[in-house]
């Protein structure tokens, strides 16, 4: 990408009925998109978050409690997201560092995905180059991989056994991605409106952030680099992907960015 084109990313908010957040880890959120998530809340969508573990080792104490911390960084979560207006927060509970794309996981977030019925869906970028960040990498793609396929495919979910997991929702097919902590954004947003919110939001989760003032501070930089690549003062970047409903090739190609 050139710098002079940089600028021409920057988009007002679009209006979305209802977006989908698929996460790895308590706070992922509030330090990625949490100012897009919340000018798409304040444009009229309605948001959910579905949160793969509980950060339940997230601790430099090797005899940390698993159990406990788990579930206080979900009290945790479940305050940070009231703070941005979030309806619903669902915990899958896998084990903190082992995420994977695996069949149990996309059967379970394809139900969730045929559930709620989201159009828009906000995950990691797995392509992000020399990500070791394994559960942020497996995110993206059992994300990917349960919006492309049990979510949308005719038929229940099953999972790895052939055992029905969502037995009566019909499939619903999300029509566009946006991918959050990517290399290539394709879309730029102007977050001043909700920085404070997210630095809030950010804040909330206490276990994680053992100076406030330094872990909200963090928050206004980071939005600042973004936003001087693009001209803004406090911006958030995305990479934008259609989700093509058909399989032909003409539809991947008008996908593709060249
Ligand atoms: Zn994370």
């Amino acid at each position: 990408m050139h710098d002079t084109e940089a600028p021409r990313l920057v988009a007002p908010i679009p209006a979305y009925a209802h977006v989908l957040a698929v996460i790895a880890h308590p706070d992922d959120v509030e330090a990625l998109c949490g100012g897009t998530v919340a000018l798409l809340r304040d444009a009229g969508a309605r948001v959910s978050y579905v949160l793969l573990t509980s950060g339940d080792k997230g601790s430099p104490d090797p005899l940390a409690d698993r159990v406990a911390l788990g579930a206080r960084r979900e009290a945790e979560q479940l305050a940070a997201a009231a703070l941005l207006d979030v309806a619903e927060v669902i915990f899958l509970r896998r084990f903190d560092g082992e995420v994977s794309d695996d069949a149990p996981t996309r059967a379970a977030l394809a139900a969730q995905i045929r559930r709620l019925r989201p159009d828009l869906l906000l995950t990691f970028d797995p392509w992000y180059d020399y990500s070791f960040h394994n559960d942020h990498r497996q995110c993206g793609f059992v994300a990917l991989a349960a919006a492309r396929t049990l979510a949308r495919r005719p038929g229940p979910v099953c999972g790895p056994a052939g055992e029905v997991v969502a037995p009566l929702a019909p499939p619903h097919a999300i029509p566009e991605v946006w991918f959050f902590h990517t290399e290539r954004p394709t879309i730029v947003f102007d977050i001043a409106p909700t920085i404070a919110r997210k630095a809030a939001a950010r804040v909330a989760h206490a276990s994680q952030a053992a100076d406030p003032v330094a872990t909200a501070r963090g928050i206004y930089t980071r939005a600042a680099a973004v936003g001087e690549r693009y001209g803004l003062a406090l911006a958030e970047s995305f990479r934008a992907v259609p989700f093509p409903a058909d399989e032909s090739f003409a539809a991947r190609l008008a996908a593709a960015e060249w």
